[in-house]
């Protein structure tokens, strides 16, 4: 199944895509899941409901809603940097012994066909194509051999980064850099698990502007899906609906002579077999430049 969050008249709606239709959730029991993360809290009790429904409501087309991100409440976002080897390579980072763990805090999730904002204080803003683990099933201590039970389904992330405020900064911490406002862009929809066979085995593609910058095949990761969540666990628990953003591949703009990075009237696709295309324009931010507009006024 796919399942898409959107808004309508202004509140968060779940729907479920099928053929290219959206269909509203139908009436499953008292307690109407009110969220995705709430139905995937509930998912062992919704799952057969949902199987045995018929979905008949199907109002909503995806030309003319508003995605919001798939999961706009997650607990956790957690990401894993140099995850590919020919990313590792083409970055000059030795093949890191552990796993790079990051984050970034919800507010800087982003939905399908949204604006990429471009802070004032940077002029090194990257794209990264990837792979995001939703997670199902609550879990500590999770052994490689249970680890893909935990996991309720997979969506293409865009892992947006503002490399002059990556790198190079106090303590080594990425995160400045990496959560800025709308710079996590997810979804369109999330795919649930049963329907991805080989999740260590899919294609996955970004485009600027149309032009094919990243290409590569989850089968590069360096560190596989149950290797990464069982580690994770061990310091955290996961909880459904986290998100695990898991690396991107080579192609990215900071690699590039000469660099390119993203400038206003950009469109950015992710592509990932299976799970769809996230599509996201780039644009200054709005806010600031009323700000500055203000400040000019005032002087
Ligand atoms: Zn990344």
């Amino acid at each position: 199944m796919r399942f898409a969050t959107i808004i309508h008249q202004r509140q968060f709606e779940v729907v479920v895509e099928r053929d290219g239709s959206l269909f509203r959730l139908p009436q499953l029991d008292s307690q109407q899941p009110r969220s995705l993360k709430s139905l995937i809290t509930h998912w062992d009790e919704w799952q057969p409901l949902l199987e045995q429904a018929t979905l008949t409501d199907s109002s909503f087309k995806e030309s003319n809603v508003r995605f919001a991100p798939p999961i706009p409440n997650p607990g956790k976002i957690i990401c894993v940097g140099l995850n590919y080897a020919d990313h590792a390579k083409e970055t000059g980072a030795e093949v890191p012994a552990l796993p790079v763990i990051f984050n970034k805090f919800p507010s800087a999730l982003n939905a399908h066909q949204q604006p990429i904002f471009l802070p004032s204080i940077s002029n090194q803003v990257d794209y990264e194509g990837e792979l995001v683990v939703v997670i199902g099933r609550r879990g500590r201590f999770v052994s490689e051999a249970d680890a893909m039970k935990h996991v309720f389904g997979y969506c293409c992330g865009h892992d947006v980064s503002a490399r002059d405020w990556q790198k190079g900064k106090p303590g080594g911490q990425w995160l400045l850099g990496k959560t800025f406002d709308t710079f996590a862009p997810c979804g369109p929809y999330v795919t649930t698990a049963n329907e991805i066979n080989r999740p260590d085995q899919l294609d996955i593609e970004l485009r600027l502007n149309g032009n094919v910058m990243q290409k590569s095949n989850t089968s590069q990761f360096i560190y596989k899906l149950p290797y990464l969540l069982s580690h994770l666990s061990k310091f955290c628990t996961l909880e459904p609906g986290d998100l695990i953003f898991t690396g991107t591949p080579s192609g990215v703009g900071v690699a590039r002579n000469p660099p390119v990075f993203l400038k206003p009237g950009d469109q950015v696709e992710v592509e990932i077999e299976g799970l769809g295309i996230l599509r996201n324009p780039v644009l200054n931010d709005p806010a600031e430049s009323e700000m500055m507009l203000a400040s000019q006024h005032a002087s």
